[in-house]
């Protein structure tokens, strides 16, 4: 029956074999599944944050954190975002989790006053919120945190889906006095033409051209590339998946100016 509908849903005058994961009411099954999972982590304060750092390449001393969401089950195993934030995009209950995220970060920087600035990743589901950059301004002054110490990182492809939104709500931000970082840099197909929008302070080059930059001339030439570009433009550049000397080697010889990965420090849940 299911087969029937994926055939008649093709066009019809077709075949289609069964094949569970084109199968949209299982789909529709396990994405209810999720939605109702995340609730009861939410409900449940079962959402936490681990930190991995960001190193300067010429001292890799930690210069800020990134924050990354992890899920415990019901069972006590930690979830990697992978597994549910897809899902918590589609259903938009990512929104709840953006939200959760900002105020753990914002409450965790006032908790430690001496730490390095946090950056924390916002989906694009929910930045085109317009109270979304007030939210985050009246977190950071109920706990009396200053903006500077609070990153955020945006990914370029929401960014360059949502131009409109993305420019009001980035140049909110760096009015707020926050920092801002184009995350997973270079994977959308027009980058450099948008750049010009987009007053990002950071471009956080994608791991795709880092992760086999030593093995790859053709990597190197687009490191090479998106450093001077963002130069010219007066933001910094960060390499992230660094995973062996030899890759923060070449980092440092292509200029960029800072690297995060397996190589310089695993994501931990505690900090000081
Ligand atoms: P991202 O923002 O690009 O974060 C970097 C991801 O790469 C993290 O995975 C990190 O653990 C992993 N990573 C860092 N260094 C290395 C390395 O050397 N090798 C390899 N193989 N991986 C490395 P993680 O924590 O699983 O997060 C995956 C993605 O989930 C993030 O990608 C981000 O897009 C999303 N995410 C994580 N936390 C949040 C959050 O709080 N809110 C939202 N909206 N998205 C989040
Ligand atoms: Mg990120
Ligand atoms: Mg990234």
């Amino acid at each position: 029956d299911a087969a029937m509908y994926q055939a008649k849903r093709a066009g019809k005058n077709c075949w289609r074999v069964y094949r569970p994961e084109l199968d949209e009411s299982a789909h529709m099954l396990t994405q209810l599944g999720w939605n109702e999972k995340i609730q009861a982590a939410l409900d449940e304060d079962r959402l936490v944050l681990h930190f991995q750092g960001i190193h300067a390449v010429d001292t890799r001393s930690i210069c800020h954190y990134e924050a990354l969401v992890r899920m415990v089950d019901p069972e006590g195993n930690l979830l990697l975002p992978g597994n549910f934030i897809p899902a918590a995009e589609r259903t938009g209950r990512i929104v709840d989790i953006d939200r959760w995220v900002i105020r753990a970060a914002i409450r965790k920087l006032a908790e430690q006053p001496a730490l390095p600035p946090i950056a924390i990743n916002v989906s694009a589901r929910s930045f085109d919120d317009p109270d979304l950059s007030r939210t985050i301004r009246s977190t950071l002054e109920e706990f009396a945190v200053t903006p500077a110490r609070l990153m955020i990182e945006l990914t370029e492809t929401a960014a360059l889906a949502n131009i409109r939104d993305s420019e009001s709500f980035i140049r909110d931000l760096r009015q707020l006095g926050c920092t801002v970082c184009l995350d997973d840099f270079g994977v959308g197909f027009s980058s450099f033409a948008y750049l010009k929008h987009l007053s990002a302070n950071v471009l956080k080059i994608d791991g795709m051209f880092v992760r086999n930059l030593a093995n790859s001339h053709e990597d190197q030439v687009f490191v090479r590339a998106i450093v001077e570009v963002a130069r010219g433009l007066g933001k910094k550049t960060v390499a992230e998946f660094v995973g062996d000397a030899a890759t923060l080697a070449l980092v440092a010889e292509l200029g960029v100016d800072y690297a995060q990965g397996y190589f310089l420090s695993f994501p931990i849940a505690e900090i000081s």
